[in-house]
């Protein structure tokens, strides 16, 4: 693990979490928990995620979030935990509770003409199998292409839904692995400033990710709590902290567990097969 920028002092942050009044730990989900997959729902976590999330769950010292651009519903089976913690999916356009509450941001009429509009068009370009269509969004996957027919595709699909984006109510984002038409002004940085309102001033928070969208969140959650980079490779990044996956993920959640006064699971961990 190291530090971005100042150092960060992970011991004296696990101090904080021991006396704080709430603790909240935010997980990207896709090359966070984990790996890529060419196939994406064989994207199952890393091992020992799952027992690590389950014993978070069954705890219940700390809330648990995962906020990712998946759509919930495409999230759930493939997170496989004990039972479902709050996600937020679709980079925060949609929010399930675990007590069975489930909202989503309605689009306004242009939003869902522009969405419209970009599906004819990628149909018409006959780049229809590389899409994945979310609630309020259309994700261009390159993942697996050469590099640079992939610079193409994104390239042919920035100029060709310039007229979409340029309305202003849509726009197109970079992942790791293609391009992203979204609704303008809802990312995960909003989801995070929600979640911390409803904590309350007294809270310790982290936020991990990998991607470029996760820096909404690193922004965020500067001066309430971490923002933590997974990644293999370092880039560029608001967060504090970065780390890799899994070994170092792995570390970082079981300090957090062990911070709280857990070391009874820890066995269990090495015997995980999922
Ligand atoms: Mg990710």
């Amino acid at each position: 693990m190291n530090s971005v920028g100042p150092f960060f002092d992970l011991d004296a942050f696990f101090k904080r979490l021991k006396h704080a009044d709430k603790r909240a730990l935010l997980l990207d989900y896709d090359g966070t928990l984990a790996p890529f997959r060419l196939n994406r729902e064989e994207a199952v976590p890393y091992q020992g995620i799952r027992v690590i999330l389950n014993k978070f769950l069954e705890l219940d010292h700390t809330r648990l979030v995962i906020i990712s651009g998946r759509p919930i519903n495409g999230l759930r089976p493939i997170l496989g935990l004990q039972r479902s913690p709050e996600i937020w999916g679709s980079h925060g356009l949609e929010r399930f509770v675990p007590d069975g509450t489930y909202k989503k941001v309605d689009l306004r009429q242009e939003q869902r003409k522009g969405l419209e509009r970009a599906r004819q068009w990628l149909e018409h370009e006959e780049l229809t199998q590389y899409c994945e269509y979310k609630p309020a969004g259309i994700a261009i996957h390159t993942r697996g292409l050469d590099k640079v027919l992939a610079e193409r595709m994104v390239e042919k699909v920035r100029r060709g839904m310039s007229f979409v984006s340029g309305a202003g109510e849509l726009t197109l984002q970079d992942f790791d692995g293609g391009v992203e038409l979204r609704i303008r002004g809802i990312d995960k940085g909003l989801a995070v400033t929600a979640i911390l309102d409803e904590l309350g001033t007294n809270a310790v928070a982290a936020y991990l990710g990998d991607d470029l969208t996760d820096e909404d969140a690193f922004r965020a959650i500067k001066g309430h709590g971490v923002g933590v980079l997974v990644r293999s490779e370092f880039r560029p990044t608001a967060a504090s902290l970065w780390l890799k996956p899994p070994h170092e993920l792995l570390a970082f959640l079981q300090g957090w567990l062990e911070a709280l006064g857990g070391k009874e699971w820890q066995g269990k961990v090495k015997g995980d097969s999922s």
